[in-house]
């Protein structure tokens, strides 16, 4: 039987980097394959590529043994290829239907079949158990619905072959096994995965195959039965790795934060965090569980000055920082990453070095009279992006073309 998908010598090639180096793949009919690979190894490039939304610089996409030309998405759409993305594309005020009928370019009517599009909507959600109310307005369902939504999108087109980017990495613990279920369901179907994931556990779990990357070459092949975690995490990092870091009890010092019957409210001024009490000492690290929406993004608001507190108290080091300004909590050396870095974590347009700069902005080796310093900015970001290995830019490219794990 002919290789449903085959690519052949893909290279694509950004302005400081080569992100896809001649990259060969061929992947069956219902199989499931895992695109494998440390952040900017050049997955999601690959794959916009095959959907249409980058175009290769060389290289031939065939489907069935066929040579094809898939210069946008529509072409892409139209050999049956659907894409999920990492991060959604969809209309937050319209709903469901009308989110799935509007890149929809198969009808050569002027009008929108909306009724016959709820109707269809319906039965999808319906067969694949989803859940999903085709009438509800995106922005009020969890992130969780949306990505079904998307989804939905793809099975609308009826896509044999379905591309997925790091769809688990948004999806609480319960979500991933409803949605690992529902990948093996398209298998059965016959449809054919390409599921990108730094995982290791959801390779050997649901994938048949594996493709690995590494700075944008394939450095491996393999079935999934004929591999080991250890194995994949060796190809993907290029030397051996320890999956399991032997956890020994660190040092621990004195409390450094303290958090007492903290009370923080929500955007609609309802109590999202009750009675919170906790320490945190010096060279100790605290998880906070909890599906989300539980008050985690609150309570770490209110600790990095982004949220009022309404009652309680916290201390830093002694010192009360209840509602002290991100700007004071700074200069007390508290730092944060926040959850979602396209919102709140950077400024897209701004230059790498601008981002990493502009919390210093105010100290005066990096501005005098107001004045940016630009030399000492530069060296600076520079010295950053080497001790952190971030790969694909220079100090001057504009955050937003960095790969989601470099920014
Ligand atoms: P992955 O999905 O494996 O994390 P990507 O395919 O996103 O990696 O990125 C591969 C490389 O290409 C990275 O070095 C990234 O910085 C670079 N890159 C990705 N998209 C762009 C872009 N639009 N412009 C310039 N460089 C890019
Ligand atoms: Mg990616």
């Amino acid at each position: 039987m002919a290789q449903l998908l085959e690519i052949r010598n893909l290279t694509k090639r950004f302005p400081k980097v080569l992100a896809n180096d001649d990259v060969s793949l061929k992947v069956d009919r219902g199989e499931v394959r895992a695109l494998l690979g440390e952040n900017g190894a050049g997955k999601s490039t690959l794959m916009s590529c095959l959907y249409g939304l980058y175009s290769m610089d060389s290289g031939e996409i065939l489907i069935d043994g066929k040579p094809v030309h898939i210069h946008g998405c529509d072409d892409a759409i139209r050999l049956g290829i659907g894409m999920v993305n990492q991060h959604f594309a969809l209309v937050q005020k319209l709903t469901v239907t009308e989110n799935i009928l509007l890149g929809d370019t198969s009808s050569r009517s002027p009008w929108v079949d909306y009724s016959g599009g709820k109707k269809a909507v319906k039965e999808l959600s319906d067969r694949y158990s989803f859940g999903v109310d085709p009438s509800a307005v995106i922005e009020d369902l969890p992130v969780g619905i949306q990505q079904r939504v998307e989804i939905l999108k793809v099975l609308y087109r009826n896509s044999s072959i379905m591309i997925f980017d790091e769809p688990t990495a948004v999806l609480t613990p319960n979500e991933v096994l409803e949605f690992l279920q529902i990948i093996r369901k398209f298998k059965q179907e016959g449809r054919t995965v390409l599921f990108i994931t730094h995982k290791l556990s959801e390779v050997m779990n649901i994938c048949d195959s594996v493709t690995v990357l590494r700075d944008g070459k394939v450095v491996g092949n393999v079935q999934v039965k004929d591999t080991s975690e250890a194995e994949l995490a060796r190809m993907m990092v290029g030397r051996d790795v320890f999956l399991q870091p032997a956890h020994q009890a660190q040092n621990v010092g004195e409390a450094v934060l303290k958090v007492s019957n903290l009370k923080v409210k929500n955007s609609i001024g309802l109590d999202a965090v009750r009675d919170v009490s906790f320490e945190l000492r010096s060279g100790e690290i605290l998880g906070i569980a909890g599906v989300d929406g539980n008050g985690q993004l609150e309570l770490g608001n209110a600790v990095t000055g982004l949220a009022k507190v309404a009652e309680g108290s916290i201390e830093i080091l002694g010192t009360d920082a209840a509602n002290a300004t991100p700007a004071q909590l700074h200069k007390m050396k508290v730092s944060h990453i926040p959850p979602d870095r396209h919102k709140t974590g950077l400024i897209l347009e701004f230059s790498v070095e601008d981002n990493l700069a502009v919390k210093e902005m105010k100290s005066k080796e990096f501005s005098s009279y107001g004045v940016i310093r630009r030399g000492y900015v530069t060296r600076f970001a520079k010295k950053l992006i080497q001790a952190f290995v971030i790969r694909g830019c220079g100090p001057e490219t504009p955050v937003k073309h960095l790969s989601g794990g470099n920014q």
